[in-house]
């Protein structure tokens, strides 16, 4: 039957995957997936070499297919305000009711979230690219003041400018001067 659980190696979340049965045997999905194979994820990486790992337990709740998705990786991204790469470490755990159709989902309780896996399947990566980018911050940045490359002193420098601009309008008047002359 389905081998997700025994298998040794965690599950790359890439096939397609009859998530009905595994629900209904209640089985958890080890997961390591690719970052580079998240396309909605790696479009804002400095580097796409890693690995999310995690896992999905799924079981029956009310009728309902629901998958408790826990998620943990270290990103790396750009800082939003020195625009330098930093690594991002993300954590993620969620409760997502899997739904066969967008009219089903409006019939999930609120506090759950809802991801669709029409006739009980759906790729796993899936899920976790959605959970991981409900988790990642919208201009994620180094903590206040640790900027590798001092960005602040630079600002300053940058402020010194409108000083020398007089010199620069001085040059400008003196030239039409000089030509009449
Ligand atoms: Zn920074």
């Amino acid at each position: 039957m389905h081998t997700y659980d025994t298998r040794p190696m965690p599950d790359d979340g890439l096939k397609l995957c009859n998530v009905a049965v595994l629900a209904e045997e209640a089985r958890t999905v080890t997961l390591a997936v690719p970052v580079n194979r998240l396309e909605r994820i790696a479009e804002q990486l400095t580097r796409r070499d890693g690995m999310v790992t995690g896992s999905v337990a799924l079981a029956m709740d009310q009728g309902r297919i629901v998958a408790d998705v826990e998620l943990v990786a270290t990103l790396e991204v750009r800082c939003q305000r020195c625009l330098e790469p930093m690594l991002l470490p993300v954590e993620s755990q969620s409760r997502v009711a899997l739904v066969g159709s967008d009219a089903d989902a409006a019939a999930v309780p609120p506090e759950l979230e809802t991801a669709l896996a029409p006739e009980g399947r759906m790729r796993l990566a899936d899920l976790v690219e959605e959970e991981l980018l409900l988790a990642l911050p919208a201009a994620p940045r180094h903590p206040e003041g640790q900027c590798p490359n001092e960005q602040g002193e630079r600002k300053t420098e940058s402020f010194v400018e409108p000083t020398q601009r007089p010199f620069a309008a001085l040059g400008a008047l003196l030239k039409p001067g000089r030509s009449k002359q």
